[in-house]
């Protein structure tokens, strides 16, 4: 199979023949049809995060087919349509798996980072750690939900009630979580860099009530806000717009370091939080609440064999919504 393989990181990905994987006890076989790029992607490739699997096929976004399955799999049938996300497997036995926190698992491995993930032709994933796809989306769209989306998801649960949401940097899960929050009655503020006005209207086009740059004076006394981009000094910025009793939760895997601030900003119980990876329920509450939305997601299509050009239009803030391979029917 026609793979896009990370040999070392730093280095580009290379396209590599490599055999077909054979799925093991409680895995399927999956036709890939689309896989989302994602930000973690690039961390992963520019070594912000160290020990992956390697060499390594990147890609935890996976949608595809069932075609055959190993000893003991019986959950889908051959040619049912199934995403693969970045929980890839866990011990089911730490005492973070034990108290339904497996997001947590102590010898959790994930997606096209400890396993061979989307970026090829055929994939294997553990059958349990798989989700159906709701029949509304296409392949191509459905792609970002499986972590963009599904991140996004956790975060907004995460973040708490209220009505005033603010969301820093408005990409890839933004663009999706910025529907799910307005469909359950937030107001939701955008915060872009300043004169970005294309992802402005994106934002304004998806419910959002006001979009504008960070650090805008008009997005304050906000209940809760969600920093998807990667840049430390933005959590003191969200911290700064936040009302009493706020919550800014930090989206991503990796981040610039944070400033320090003065206490102030942290008084009247405002909350400052990380959230890491999904759980199992994440994906079976989100996956259907995101058809009944219904989500639209916003992509950009590559073919398989441009995986590096994706990545760095991710890099430079050039995707508008979510980057997205084409791989096979
Ligand atoms: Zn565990
Ligand atoms: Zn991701």
């Amino acid at each position: 199979m026609r793979a896009m393989v990370l040999e070392a990181q730093g280095d580009p990905l290379v396209e590599r023949e490599l055999p077909d994987p054979v799925p093991a006890e409680g895995q399927i076989l999956i036709e890939v049809s689309t896989c989302g790029v994602c930000r973690t992607d690039l961390h992963i490739v520019d070594g912000e995060l160290t020990e992956p699997k390697l060499p390594l096929v990147l890609g935890h976004q996976i949608v595809g087919r069932m075609i055959s399955a190993g000893e003991g799999a019986g959950r889908f049938a051959e040619g049912d349509r199934v995403g693969v996300p970045w929980l890839g497997w866990t011990d089911g036995t730490c005492r973070f798996c034990r108290s339904g926190r497996e997001n947590l698992c102590e010898h959790a491995k994930f997606t096209g980072y400890d396993l061979d993930g989307g970026y090829a032709e055929r994939a294997v994933a553990d059958e349990r750690f798989c989700f159906p796809i709701p029949g509304e989306f296409p392949d191509d769209h459905a792609a970002p939900l499986l972590c963009a989306g599904l991140i996004g998801y956790r975060s907004l649960r995460l973040a708490g009630e209220g009505e005033r949401l603010g969301l820093y940097g408005f990409g890839s899960s933004a663009h999706i979580i910025c529907q799910v929050a307005v469909a359950r009655g937030w107001h939701v503020y955008a915060l872009t860099r300043e004169g970005d006005g294309e992802t402005q209207e994106l934002a304004r086009s998806l419910g959002a009530e006001w979009a504008g740059a960070v650090g805008d004076p008009e997005a304050a006394d906000l209940d809760a806000a969600i920093v998807f981009a990667p840049v430390g000094d933005l959590m003191v910025e969200a911290l700064r717009a936040m009302a009493p009793g706020g919550t800014v939760v930090s989206a991503g895997i990796h981040m610039s370091d944070i400033p320090s601030f003065p206490y102030e900003l942290l008084w009247h119980e405002r909350t400052m939080r990380s959230v890491a990876n999904l759980t199992r329920l994440d994906g079976e509450e989100f996956l259907p609440l995101a058809a009944s939305v219904p989500v639209e997601t916003s992509i950009q299509v590559y073919p398989l064999g441009d995986a590096n050009r994706a990545l760095d239009d991710i890099r430079h803030g050039r995707v508008g919504g979510s980057a997205v391979l084409e791989i096979g029917g």
